[in-house]
C-alpha cells in the first residue's frame, strides 16, 4: 500500500519524469509496456497483435499539458494516427486523454480539440474512447462525453470501479446507450470519493459488470485481474449473453497469455496500446499496480 502510494506520488513528479526520461536505459524498460516512439512503430505493433486475433485501441501518450500549442499538436498527431489506420486497414480504434487535449486549460478549447478527432475519426467509420482521468475531472470529461455522443455517436466513456459515483454514471450512460470501458480506476483517490479496499472495488467492479452487459450495448471490460474475468464469462453464460455482445480489454504487454489464452476461447479482446516519448506517467502507474514490476525494471537494469 505505501508502495503503490509512493509510486503514484512519483508519477506526477515533473522534475523526476524529465530526469528519468533521459535515460536509455529507461526507454528500453519502458517498451515492454509501450509499443514504440512513433506512429509507424504503433502500426507495426497493431498488425502483429492483429494477425494474432486481438482488436487494439491506440493511445498517444501525454497528460496534463501546459499549453495551446501542445494539445493543438497533440489533436493533429491523432487525426494523422486515424488516417494511417485507415490506409493500413489495421483493426483499431483510438484513446484519448482529455488532459492531454487541453482540459486544465480551458474547456470549450478541449471540447473542439476532441470533437476534431470524433469528427475525423466518424469519417473514417471509427470510434473514440475518452480515457478517465482523477476524480477532479470526472464530470467534465464525462460532460464532454456526453455531448459530443448526442452529435457523433462514435464516442465512448470509461468508468473506474473505485469511485462511489460510479454506479450513479453508469445509469446516466446507458440511458444514452453510451458504450463504456469499465475498469478499476488508476489514481490515487482520497476515501471520500473512492473504496480503498479492494474487496470493496472489485464488488463494485462485478456490480457495474451485470448492469453493463445486461444493457444490450457494446461494453468493454478492462481488467487483468483472473477473478473479474471469471465472474464476467460466468454471468454472461447465465444469462445468455453472447460472446460478441461486449469485449475483454487489456493493457499491452500485461498478461500475454490470458490475453492469448482468452483469443483462443473465441473471446474479443481489445489491447490499449500506447507509444509515444511520454510514457513516464502511465508507465509510473503501471508499476504501482503490481510492485513486482520492479524487479522487471531491476533486471533490466543490470542488463546493460
Ligand atoms: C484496457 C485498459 C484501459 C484502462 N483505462 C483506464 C482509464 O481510462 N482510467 C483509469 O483510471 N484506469 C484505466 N485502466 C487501469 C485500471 O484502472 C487498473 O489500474 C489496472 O487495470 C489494474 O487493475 P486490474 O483490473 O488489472 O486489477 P488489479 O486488482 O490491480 O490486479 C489483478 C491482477 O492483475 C495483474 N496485474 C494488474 N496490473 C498489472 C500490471 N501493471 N502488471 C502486471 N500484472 C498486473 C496481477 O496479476 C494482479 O494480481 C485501464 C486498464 C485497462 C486494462
Amino acid at each position: 500500500m505505501v508502495m503503490k502510494s509512493t509510486l503514484l506520488f512519483l508519477s506526477r513528479q515533473e522534475k523526476l519524469k524529465n530526469f528519468v526520461l533521459g535515460f536509455e536505459f529507461a526507454q528500453r524498460v519502458s517498451r515492454r509496456f509501450v509499443s514504440g516512439e512513433t506512429q509507424e512503430q504503433a502500426i507495426q505493433a497493431v498488425k502483429e497483435l492483429n494477425q494474432k486475433g486481438f482488436l487494439t485501441t491506440l493511445d498517444r501518450l501525454g497528460e496534463n499539458v501546459t499549453n495551446k500549442e501542445e494539445a493543438v499538436k497533440a489533436a493533429d498527431d491523432y487525426l494523422l494516427l486515424l488516417d494511417k489506420i485507415s490506409q493500413n486497414g489495421v483493426g483499431s480504434n483510438v484513446s484519448c486523454k482529455l488532459t492531454q487535449m487541453g482540459l486544465d486549460l480551458d474547456f470549450d478549447f478541449c471540447f473542439n480539440n476532441v470533437k476534431r478527432i470524433v469528427e475525423r475519426a466518424k469519417g473514417h467509420d471509427n470510434f473514440v474512447r475518452i480515457d478517465m482521468e482523477d476524480s477532479p475531472r470526472t464530470d467534465k470529461t464525462l460532460q464532454i462525453c456526453f455531448a459530443l455522443h448526442r452529435e457523433y455517436q462514435n464516442v465512448g466513456a470509461v468508468i473506474q470501479s473505485y469511485l462511489y459515483r460510479s454506479e450513479e454514471d453508469v445509469r446516466r450512460l446507458l440511458e444514452q446507450k453510451i458504450r463504456i470501458r469499465l475498469c478499476k480506476g488508476a489514481y490515487k483517490e482520497p476515501k471520500t470519493v473512492a473504496f480503498r479496499k479492494k474487496k470493496e472495488v472489485d464488488e463494485n467492479f462485478v456490480k457495474l459488470m451485470k448492469q453493463m452487459l445486461k444493457s444490450g450495448v457494446y461494453h468493454g471490460i478492462a481488467t487483468h485481474d483472473d477473478k473479474m474475468i471469471q465472474a464476467t464469462i460466468d454471468f454472461a453464460k447465465k444469462e445468455n449473453i453472447t460472446k460478441e455482445s461486449y469485449e475483454f480489454q487489456f493493457l499491452y504487454g500485461i498478461r500475454r497469455e490470458l490475453q492469448e489464452e482468452l483469443v483462443k476461447q473465441g473471446y474479443n479482446v481489445r489491447i490499449y496500446v500506447p507509444y509515444g516519448d511520454q510514457w513516464y506517467p502511465y508507465f509510473m502507474r503501471r508499476m504501482a499496480e503490481r510492485p513486482a514490476n520492479l524487479f522487471f525494471v531491476a533486471k533490466n537494469f543490470f542488463r546493460r
